[in-house]
């Protein structure tokens, strides 16, 4: 097996985060590499064109960014994963999975086969679409399965 220096892991936050989590470890462990956390926020607030009118300071982006930072922390804090980088980025998922591996000089992603958009298709939408885009290698950890 290769020897992986770079992990990035894609948390979305779903019931089956610990086992997509729990896999990156021991790949970290395995490998001695370093490990990174990556959450993307499928919204942005700044896209609102609503009929409630929003405070000019009123920064929705932000506010979400700092709550799934925090959201992060806690799951560093939590699995021990001291010393590991976090991103939150505010995109599409796949993209800015894609986009953080390449720009990081990341050479595994580990990603769920399934998380919140469910089991409709074999491979999850977001597992798809990185394992199409990506030059580095990926693993999707089976998740939601019997
Ligand atoms: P899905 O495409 O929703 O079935 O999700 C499959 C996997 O993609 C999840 O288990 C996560 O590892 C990853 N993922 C989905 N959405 C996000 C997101 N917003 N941020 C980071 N990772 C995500």
């Amino acid at each position: 097996m290769a020897h992986y220096q770079h992990i990035l892991l894609a948390i979305d936050f779903s019931d089956e985060s610990g086992t997509v989590i729990n896999k990156a470890l021991e790949l970290q462990l395995h490998n001695s590499a370093k490990l990174s956390l990556i959450h993307v926020i499928e919204y942005s607030g700044t896209m609102y064109t609503g009929e409630i009118p929003i405070p000019e300071d009123l920064d929705l982006d932000q506010q979400m960014a700092d709550h799934a930072g925090k959201k992060l922390d806690e799951l560093i804090a939590r699995y021990q994963l001291m010393g590991s980088d976090r991103f939150v980025e505010i995109g599409t998922p796949k993209r800015e999975i894609v986009r953080v591996a390449e720009a990081e000089g990341v050479d595994l992603i580990v990603i769920g086969s399934h998380g919140r958009h469910g089991l409709q298709l074999l491979l999850g939408s977001t597992a798809n679409g990185v394992l199409h885009q990506t030059a580095c290698d990926v693993l999707a950890v089976r998740v939601g399965q019997s």
